[in-house]
């Protein structure tokens, strides 16, 4: 039997408009519940107490649209009308659903994606970490990517965690930042096999298990792709942003269009697209080759109405010394590559002060009088 996913429900729902309104569900912020267990879908949708007689022609159609998603045994969508109807954000609204949950004594999380893998997500993780600390701010790395944990190989991290006196993990430090990894964990050889759940649990240990506070930022590095380990990541903690790492040819473009859907449909903000193996400089003449074009991931962003965050050229001191360990902010910070990572990391910190000024906006203020 086919398994249903919540990305499947969010998908199907966008096929259903909402009365008076041109985004979809989702978009709208009105999903203020979605379980998928076995087959079984439980929504709710907020609305207002008035627009229940117009909305429920639209519970109606949702359950619809959600039996047809193959694998769906059983629906039940419900309408709420507490809260008054949020506005129309997609970009801005914080996810705020019940199992929410922030890192305690960090303050920012911000996540790494990319929709598909090998365009240099975990690269660009580690030097923008280390961007952002070059900037004065206490940052931790969190190795999301399961399937290909990168992380302490290119952090030159070998120790495995310690453990406190109450079962907490000790997160290994190189170059000043606190690293997390499963590749600590297991052998960097032995394949890991992973089912759904495994997956949530290991990703919310290494998350919740570990002493990360206290640190301004703590930079997730997601796996490759737009499933279900990124979207419960993605709703169950509190990201505070998502950068979108793209190489510039269409094909990588259009996952990285997929990775930017799947951030908004859970109303984390996108901070901005970075083009990585943007250009190749030739070491030998300096000429310019566009190797995989140039300039899409620029393009992909404005037609998107995201911020673009900057360009890497494909360079082999990149590649040599992430590999080795020895990532080129940490080793080169006055090198030009070093100092296109750290303009980057000023735009996702700008990026993110928009986006708090925008949430302190929509927070009502309460007077005591
Ligand atoms: P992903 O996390 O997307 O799978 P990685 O960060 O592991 O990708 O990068 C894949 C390979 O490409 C690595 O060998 C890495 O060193 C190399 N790489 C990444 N970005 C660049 C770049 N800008 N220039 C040269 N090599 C790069």
């Amino acid at each position: 039997m086919a398994t249903v996913t919540e990305e499947q429900i969010l998908d199907a729902l966008q096929q259903v408009s909402v009365p008076g309104e041109t985004h979809d569900v989702a978009e709208l912020g009105l999903v203020s519940g979605l379980v998928v267990r076995d087959g079984l879908v439980q929504l709710s949708i907020e609305t207002t107490p008035d627009k229940v007689p117009e909305m429920e022609e639209f519970r109606q159609a949702c359950e619809t649209k959600i039996r047809g998603v193959p694998g769906v045994l059983n629906v039940t969508v419900v309408l709420t009308a507490e809260r008054p109807k949020a506005k129309p954000a997609p970009q801005t609204a914080i996810p705020q659903t019940q199992q929410s949950q922030a890192v305690p004594g960090v303050s920012m999380l911000i996540a790494v994606a990319s929709g598909k893998g090998g365009v240099g997500k975990s690269t660009t993780s580690v030097n923008l970490a280390l961007a952002l600390a070059s900037l004065g701010k206490k940052v931790g790395l969190m190795d999301a990517d399961i399937y290909g944990p990168s992380l302490p190989r290119m952090m030159g991290i070998k120790e495995k965690p310690k453990q406190t006196q109450n079962k907490r993990l000790l997160p290994p430090q190189n170059y000043g930042i606190k690293c997390m990894s499963m590749g600590m964990l297991v052998d960097e050889e032995e394949p890991m096999i992973w089912r759904g759940p495994m997956v949530m649990g290991a990703l919310k240990q290494l998350l919740s298990e570990v002493e990360w506070a206290p640190l301004d930022i703590l930079v997730l590095d997601l796996p490759p792709g737009t499933g279900d380990a990124q979207l419960t990541l993605a709703q169950e903690t509190q990201l505070t942003g998502a950068v979108i790492v793209s190489t510039p040819q269409d094909i990588a473009l259009l996952d990285a269009r997929k990775g930017l859907n799947m951030f908004r449909k859970v109303s984390v903000p996108i901070l901005g697209i970075i083009e990585n193996m943007s250009y190749f400089i030739c070491p030998h003449c300096g000429e310019q080759s566009n190797i995989f074009h140039h300039d899409g991931a620029r393009k992909t962003a404005d037609a998107q109405e995201v911020e673009f965050l900057g360009a890497i050229p494909l360079d082999i001191e990149i590649r040599e010394t992430s590999d080795s360990g020895h990532p080129i902010v940490a080793t080169q910070p006055d090198s030009p590559l070093a100092k296109a990572y750290v303009e980057i990391a000023k735009k996702v910190l700008s990026g993110v002060e928009d986006v708090e000024t925008r949430q302190a906006q929509q927070t009502p203020k309460i007077t005591i009088e």
